[in-house]
């Protein structure tokens, strides 16, 4: 099958539905829910953009030996043009949702790319896993799958490690083998998505602990699986709501759910990696997306929601006269300061990209991760100065059916109404545009979704410290300045900076790469007998 549609997505769903509790009661057609008909309108479109006729070329590809126009995020580049092309595929997308979807379908797309790529890890345990990975790849390619990934076990006990958890079936963890696959039980803590997918991938991130064998798992099974039941958070976006009154929120909350597997079987040919013992533990601790592919969809968003809080600013501030005064300035000024980084590391990450052993293409990714690491402090801020140039005027914004009642109205339009030029109408409705985004829970959400979604931003900024692959070039600077080195032996700079060795390895003192391997929790000595 080539590049689905919505209506075919929406099809697919209908049948294919997955076990969700939503306030209490059980969800018997998630394609009908209100609190779900925004999200999975938005969805739709994502799979519709792929067909629009000006973006047929950029957003997918023709498979060299069928022929067939498979989505573009599935595209493994094997030169610099391609991977353009599927960096536009990701900018058209996050562009279609300003970069608050987290979790429209590229994301998970773009994490099977990296898993296929790097397929050869999931081996050491048993050669199938690698080919299961590669059927997987394939199969989600093919049919245009749309994904959800469960990674952290539910919070409970932080201090103990899975198997020390008062039930040891707390965390998801392996309870037998059979002929047909792994019986699992226990909870993943989040799926963001969840009722609106077609599969789960669940891997371990940040490390499994000694003692954790059993818990050391990866596979990936259909949504509708046996077993397998979701649990959603209240909404931050009621069905009721509008697109006048909540622009965004209207249209692109993304449930997030509790995944609780009851006794699931996971088909042997779904199976990465089997909790079966100390290989599988070693292989989950450097695990990690490393392709290359993830890493630029993430930073895609990242930029578009960028280019969108900019936008905002400056036309909140433009409509109540306030552009004039030095601290507004200043404020929009270093807004536009953080966009431009950003969007210079993006493109500069492609600048610098370069073909793997494996002829792949990749952008440079030390830069991309660390843009990564920077989004949730430069999303705090533009969410805080956007909040200081609105003030008090979020308060005042009228409902579109208080706009609609005609004796109200002349007073909105008089008083509600924006510097001369700004009528009522646009500046109630940049305002509402802005609480949706900074103040409303759906833009809260977003906040600590920033701030979390990629794991724990502590232990990350410290793995990235732990596994910084150029320390040496730096303590080479310092040698000099002690006077190691003679005054003019001045090294000539690199011709574009770019660090070899990186990609695709773990970083030495990390678990995969992430998490310093001292952060993960230890067993407690056992007491004398
Ligand atoms: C909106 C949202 C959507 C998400 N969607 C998904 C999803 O779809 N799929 C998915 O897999 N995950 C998802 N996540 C979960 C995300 O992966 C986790 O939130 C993240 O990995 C951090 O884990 P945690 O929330 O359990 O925090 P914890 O790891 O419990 O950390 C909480 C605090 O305790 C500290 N802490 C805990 N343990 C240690 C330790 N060993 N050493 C040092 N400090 C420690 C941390 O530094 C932090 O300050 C989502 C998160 C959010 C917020």
């Amino acid at each position: 099958m080539a590049a689905r549609s919505g209506k075919q997505y929406l099809e697919s769903l209908k049948v294919n539905q997955p076990e969700v509790y939503l306030n209490g009661q059980r969800v018997e057609d998630v394609t009908t829910e209100p609190v779900f008909a925004g999200p999975l309108a938005s969805i739709m479109q994502q799979y519709d953009l792929q067909h629009e006729p000006a973006n047929v070329d950029v957003m997918t590809f023709a498979d060299p030996d069928t022929g067939v126009r498979h989505s573009t995020s599935f595209l493994i580049p094997r030169s610099k043009e391609e991977l353009i092309r599927r960096r536009q595929h990701f900018k058209l997308r996050t562009d279609h949702n300003f970069g608050f979807m987290g979790r429209a379908p590229d994301f998970m797309n773009a994490i099977v790319v990296d898993f296929f790529l790097m397929r050869d890890l999931f081996a050491p345990a048993d050669p199938r896993y690698a080919d299961n990975m590669a059927a997987y790849y394939e199969h989600v390619r093919d049919h245009d799958l749309f994904l959800t990934h469960m990674l952290v076990n539910p919070q409970v006990d932080r201090s103990k490690t899975s198997a020390e958890q008062e039930d040891p079936y707390t965390h998801l963890g392996r309870v037998r083998a059979t002929d047909e696959g792994i019986v699992i039980r226990g909870a993943k803590m989040l799926g963001t998505m969840a009722p609106l997918c077609e599969e789960v991938m669940v891997f371990p991130y940040g490390g499994v602990a000694p003692g954790d064998e059993a818990y050391a798992l990866a596979f990936a099974i259909a949504n509708n699986t046996s077993g397998l039941k979701y649990i959603c958070r209240e909404t931050v976006a009621p069905g009721s709501r509008t697109r006048f009154d909540h622009p965004l929120s209207s249209r692109f909350e993304e449930m997030d759910c509790i995944a609780i597997f009851d006794d699931v079987v996971v088909p042997w040919e779904r199976v990465f990696i089997d909790g079966g013992g100390p290989k599988a533990r070693e292989i989950c601790n450097v695990l990690r997306p490393r392709g290359g592919s993830v890493v630029v969809q993430t930073a895609t968003r990242m930029l578009s929601q960028l280019e969108f809080f900019c936008g905002l600013a400056m036309r909140l501030a433009d409509s109540t006269g306030i552009t004039d005064f030095l601290h507004v300035q200043e404020k929009l000024g270093e807004m536009l300061m953080e966009l431009e980084v950003l969007r210079t590391t993006y493109y500069g990450a492609e600048a610098m990209a370069a073909p793997g052993p494996d002829g792949v293409w990749a952008a440079h990714q030390l830069g991309l991760a660390a843009a990564h690491l920077r989004a949730p402090h430069v999303y705090a801020r533009l969410v805080e100065i956007v909040q200081i140039l609105a003030g008090g005027g979020f308060f005042y914004a009228p409902t579109q059916g208080d706009l609609a009642n005609e004796s109200l109205r002349p007073y909105i339009d008089k008083y509600v109404r924006g510097r001369p030029g700004i009528s009522a109408e646009e500046r109630i409705a940049l305002f509402k545009l802005a609480w949706d985004v900074t103040g409303d829970s759906f833009g809260s959400r977003m906040a600590q979704y920033v701030r979390f979604y990629s794991g724990d931003p502590i232990r990350n900024k410290a793995g990235f410290y732990l596994g910084y692959p150029m320390k040496d070039t730096l303590f080479d600077v310092v040698g000099r300045a002690l006077g190691a080195m003679g005054d003019l032996d001045v090294p000539i700079s690199a011709i574009d900076g770019r660090d070899q060795g990186v990609r695709r390895q773990p970083a030495p003192g990390t678990l995969s790469g992430a998490y310093p391997a001292n952060s993960a929790p230890r067993r407690a000595p056992r007491a004398p007998a």
